[in-house]
């Protein structure tokens, strides 16, 4: 791999050097408030953040670019679109204890932090009461004994925020903490840290993960091929030699609601040996509304992905629905397609 023996703060360094300034921003891209697509607004409760790696792959000039849509806060966030609520998940009713989100069989959510190398505009957990709902509120004895008392559960599922941004330390503690439970096989890991911040996938945290007696799974989340380079296909590469590698996306309005830019990012993966996983429709959070794609556009993208890909370069189309057991596989209605 690229880094040294010393790349284990490498990470947090770049991480600490995140771009938060608005008008770094757009000084760098060379546009003004007046050449964006729609004013801006200052959200106090999830404010602009992106690691450089991702804002240099931005094109200057260009206020449309699907990477800056991503990260840069409007007005159009300020919108009360009809049936967008702050809990779009109902997450609330499914946290039995702080930072564990039992919701699905045989699985178990853990919620490690609120932070992230970027903070995505779509989020749907952009509301998430994290202060109060994360695992260390709940603590590893408590967890412990949820586990024994569970052994329906076979899988960890660590999300966020990102979990990959707690340090080999704690992750280790835990790791280890899981692998004593006999009933537990698989762990999961969800994180975008891959595509923002590759340089935390350093040979410590793949030792980490190889050594523990656990099955592991790594979902990342990738929207869009330009969010991608030489050196994040590499890494991702290297580990998926040692685990499962999977890609998630959301389905986004004027960012990758294209077959060709989906069929490019999952072709553009498959390099790495990840394979695509699930395209998420949107998930109707406070905020978001002007990113959203209808079930039927959906379809048709889904249907030209079918027909041109290989079934195993095709992810399967879902929507997350509040009390339902699994997140729903939307089948496509051919009728449309004639
Ligand atoms: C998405 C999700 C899972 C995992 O579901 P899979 O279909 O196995 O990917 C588990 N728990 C919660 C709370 C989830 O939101
Ligand atoms: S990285 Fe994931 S959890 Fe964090 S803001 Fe983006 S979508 Fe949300």
């Amino acid at each position: 791999m690229v880094q040294t023996s010393q790349s284990n703060n490498r990470w947090q360094a770049i991480l600490a050097e995140a771009l938060q300034d608005l008008d770094q921003l757009l000084s760098w891209l060379g546009l003004t408030h007046q050449q964006l697509a729609l004013p801006i607004s200052v959200s106090k409760h999830f404010p602009l953040r992106a690691t450089w790696r991702f804002v240099h792959k931005i094109q200057k000039g260009n206020p449309h670019d699907p990477l800056l849509q991503q990260i840069l806060p409007t007005i159009a966030e300020d919108i009360q679109t009809p049936g967008y609520t702050m809990d779009a998940l109902a997450e609330h009713r499914c946290s039995l204890k702080p930072g564990l989100l039992h919701k699905y069989h045989g699985r178990l959510l853990l919620i490690l932090t609120g932070a992230c190398a970027i903070h995505c505009r779509f989020c749907f957990r952009q509301h998430f009461p994290y202060q109060t709902n994360n695992i260390w509120q709940t603590g590893y004895e408590d967890l412990k004994h949820y586990l024994r008392h569970h052994p329906d559960i076979y899988e960890i599922i660590l999300s966020g925020g990102d979990p990959l941004l707690v340090d080999d330390k704690k992750l280790s503690v835990l790791f280890n903490l899981l692998a004593d439970i006999p009933s537990i096989r698989y762990l999961r890991i969800h994180t975008r840290v891959p595509i923002v911040l590759p340089e935390r996938l350093t040979p410590s945290l793949l030792k980490l993960l190889t050594q523990s007696r656990l099955q592991i799974i790594m979902v990342i989340h990738c929207n869009h091929p330009q969010e991608l380079d030489h050196e994040i296909l590499q890494t991702l590469k290297q580990f998926a030699q040692f685990m499962t590698i999977l890609n998630q996306a959301v389905l986004l309005r004027h960012i990758n609601d294209d077959p060709t830019t989906l069929a490019t990012l999952n072709t553009t993966l498959f390099k790495a040996n990840v394979l695509p996983y699930y395209l998420h429709l949107l998930d109707k959070t406070t905020g978001t509304g002007h990113f959203e794609v209808s079930s039927q556009q959906a379809q048709k993208i889904m249907w030209h992905l079918t027909t041109h890909l290989p079934g195993y370069l095709v992810p399967k189309l879902v929507v997350e629905q509040p009390g339902m057991p699994a997140k729903i596989p939307i089948a496509i209605d051919t009728n449309l397609m004639r």
